[in-house]
């Protein structure tokens, strides 16, 4: 993959970088395309990240379409697919791992302990050994990019980030690979979470700007759907991700839940 990268970059081209977990979507796809359209090379890589997962998650069941995956980036026009092996990412004895402290703790780090450590250490990996000039990542998942930023800023990584916008099916619901989990009652229920985020919207562009408020009406929006659980709903600075007391443009309102054992998460930006 190094050889390779480095042969396609020659005379400067511009190499853009799209990390997956595979079982690919029109989110994913909406990457790939942001990427063909700003480099003038493209790869892909598809890894099933043990490291980000924690001892009660999806590891063994997520969905892996290899050749659906493959066929599908090559109808996109990328360049390159690395899909390397856990032992190739992860050495025999590998002890090294990469952590963006505080962040990490926030939003989904603080229900998924050691997630974001996983998320630092492969997305490290990957561009040690693609180099690409920019990676782009989905504002689907805000904290992961918060996190990605930091980790960029603070070890001189000398890699540009891209986060693109968050794409939706035509009622709303944010697309995910563990959409693939929903029956179709749990996909009706899985709703929820974007209409609690809506009605957060709704009510801070009609003025009110207390978050305590605000959260409040969106968690009781959560909760007329019976069945889903929530595990959080919280209003931050989409950098620090820090808690605010006043909305603001800008602010992230990040929601996360599970529908049976099938955990989601969305988010809008104020403006
Ligand atoms: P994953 O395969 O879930 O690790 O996701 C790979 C990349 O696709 C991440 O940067 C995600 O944020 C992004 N992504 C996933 N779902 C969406 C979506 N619905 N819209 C935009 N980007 C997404």
């Amino acid at each position: 993959m190094r050889a390779e990268c480095a042969a396609l970059r020659y005379g400067g081209r511009r190499l853009g970088l799209v990390p997956t977990m595979g079982a690919l979507h029109e989110g994913h796809l909406s990457l790939l395309r942001a990427a063909r359209a700003q480099c003038d090379v493209v790869a892909a890589s598809i890894f099933v990240n043990p490291t980000q997962f924690g001892p009660q998650e999806d590891l063994a069941k997520y969905p892996r379409p290899f050749a659906r995956d493959s066929e599908l980036l090559r109808a996109e026009g990328v360049d390159l697919l690395f899909a390397p092996s856990v032992e190739e990412m992860y050495p025999a004895g590998a002890v090294t791992f990469v952590s963006v402290e505080a962040l990490s703790e926030r939003l989904c780090g603080r229900s998924r302990p050691g997630h974001f450590r996983g998320v630092a250490t492969v997305v490290s990996k990957l561009f040690h050994v693609v180099q690409p000039e920019v990676a782009f990542f989905g504002q689907k998942d805000a904290a992961q990019v918060a996190v990605i930023r930091a980790l960029v800023r603070d070890l001189l990584l000398p890699v540009e980030i891209v986060a693109c916008p968050i794409v939706r099916e035509a009622d709303g619901l944010a697309l995910s690979s563990r959409n693939v989990y929903l029956s179709s009652d749990q996909r009706r229920q899985a709703l929820t979470l974007y209409r609690s985020l809506s009605r957060v919207r709704e009510l801070y562009e009609g003025g009110e700007w207390d978050t305590t408020r605000l959260i409040s009406a969106g968690v009781e929006e959560f909760s007329r759907e019976p069945g889903p659980r929530l595990d959080f709903l919280e209003i931050v600075d989409a950098e620090s991700l820090e808690p605010l007391k006043t909305a603001r443009r800008a602010a992230l309102v990040a929601v996360a839940g599970f529908v049976e054992s099938t955990r989601l998460i969305d988010n809008v930006v104020l403006s």
